[in-house]
């Protein structure tokens, strides 16, 4: 049985007029007579109103009744589509996560799939030509529901594709693929054909919200081929692959960027062992995921610790500070909420060393501070004022000479 699954996100099945421009590509492999998943997310917006009905109750709402509430919206619009498709005849059904059933762990809102029954999958697929499947959710042993965290229909679509050997699975979504940067923030960003998993795992956790980290986690560990392409024309989309030689020649492949974080500084801390442990400890405890960590040399004893968190965890950060800041012996805590993440991402940058310090100059050159930096084998990140980020993604993206493929500014 050939089967191929195909995502669709929340701007492709917005309203009924989209929907109809999502049955178009589902028509594709059905009548090549393949098996089809359509894994969809909810309409465009919905989440968002329902996270915010809950925030109306209680700025901590409880988070199994949270999943409960917000993985609604796959289930408006997994029965919308398939009444579509019930129309024309063909055999299809929805199925929402706990039908199948896709088995996570319990932290609720940012799950993990930890398996799918793939023979329950397969026999549903005898008796119907196509199954449409609620993206997202998931649910416990215990038979709570669950969800992937945002952006979670990437993971559920790629997560089925492994489970199934799908042919490909492709990511519908509202640009024509991945670019070399956000094309709704840099108009010279340019649609790369080909991207290894190691590269668009950086670009995703970096911001690049065109897939959902885990889904691309997924897609290395099983060997998914993945073609993340537009709901809205047939252009050829972006084919997210195993590194081949000719990507390794290529120094920097995209720029990505993050609003979402905050630093934080615990000023003056009593510099003994054990700090960073009673400091992280309790972060992650409350998980809190922690980015980029700095600890300035110690002076008379005392030094700085300096790291960043989500936004959003920002109010929970500095209510564990304010715990333990005593035990520290930390004289001051000190938070900044307009930074930006600015990464530069590339698989050649394992074999050249010069990528940072020209990414450090073009910055320079636009007069723009660097309040922070981190690298990895393939990434140079760097924090800097909110205010800077468009500016800096289109320096950065001219230096490396992204706009042009195989430009000079970019060969190894
Ligand atoms: P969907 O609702 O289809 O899941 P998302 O909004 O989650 O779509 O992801 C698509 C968006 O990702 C694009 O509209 C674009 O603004 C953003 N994006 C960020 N970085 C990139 C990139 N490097 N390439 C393509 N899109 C990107
Ligand atoms: N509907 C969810 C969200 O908005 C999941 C997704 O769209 O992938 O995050
Ligand atoms: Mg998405």
């Amino acid at each position: 049985m050939n089967i191929v699954v195909q995502k669709f996100g929340g701007t492709s099945v917005r309203n009924l007029e989209c929907m109809k421009q999502v049955l178009e590509k589902v028509m594709v492999p059905y009548e090549q007579g393949n098996k089809v998943i359509v894994v969809l997310s909810a309409m465009s917006g919905e989440t968002n109103r329902l996270i915010a009905l809950a925030k109306e109750w209680s700025n901590a709402p409880d988070l199994a009744e949270m999943d409960s509430l917000v993985s609604t919206g796959e289930q408006v619009s997994t029965a919308l589509f398939t009444m579509l498709l019930k129309d024309k005849g063909i055999k299809a059904r929805s199925l929402l996560g706990f039908q199948i059933p896709i088995k996570t762990n319990s932290y609720h809102s940012r799950a993990r799939i930890l398996e799918m029954d793939s023979d329950e999958i397969t026999s549903l697929l005898e008796k119907h030509d196509i199954l449409v499947v609620a993206g997202f959710q998931g649910c416990t042993e215990d038979k709570r529901i669950t969800t992937l965290g945002r952006g979670g229909s990437d993971t559920s679509a790629v997560a089925m594709a492994a489970a199934v050997n799908a042919d490909v699975c492709e990511i519908y979504t509202d640009v024509s693929g991945v670019f070399t940067t956000d094309p709704n923030i840099c108009t010279q960003a340019r649609k790369l054909d080909m991207v290894s998993y190691d590269e668009m795992l950086e670009m995703a956790s970096m911001g690049a919200k065109v897939l959902q980290i885990r889904s691309v986690e997924f897609a290395k560990k099983y060997n998914v081929k993945v073609h993340v392409r537009s709901t809205f024309s047939d252009e050829i989309g972006t084919f997210v692959t195993q590194e081949d030689e000719k990507m390794e020649s290529v120094m920097v492949s995209g720029i990505a960027y993050d609003k979402d974080q905050a630093r934080v500084t615990l000023a003056k801390v009593l510099d003994k062992p054990g700090v960073s442990a009673t400091l992280f400890t309790p972060l992650a405890e409350n998980g809190i995921l922690v980015d980029m960590i700095v600890q300035n040399p110690s002076r008379d004893g005392r030094t700085d610790m300096t790291f960043t968190v989500p936004r959003a965890d920002l109010e929970i950060t500095l209510e564990v500070l304010d715990r333990i800041k005593d035990e520290m012996g930390a004289e001051e805590i000190l938070y900044d909420q307009n930074v930006c993440k600015i990464s530069v991402i590339g698989v050649g940058m394992r074999n050249h060393s010069g990528v940072a310090s020209k990414a450090f100059q073009a910055l320079r050159d636009e007069n723009i501070n660097i309040l922070m930096i981190s690298t990895s084998e393939i990434k140079i990140t760097c924090l800097i004022e909110e205010k800077y980020t468009e500016l800096a993604i289109r320096t950065l993206h001219n230096t490396f000479g992204l706009d042009k493929s195989g430009s000079e500014e970019n060969m190894l």
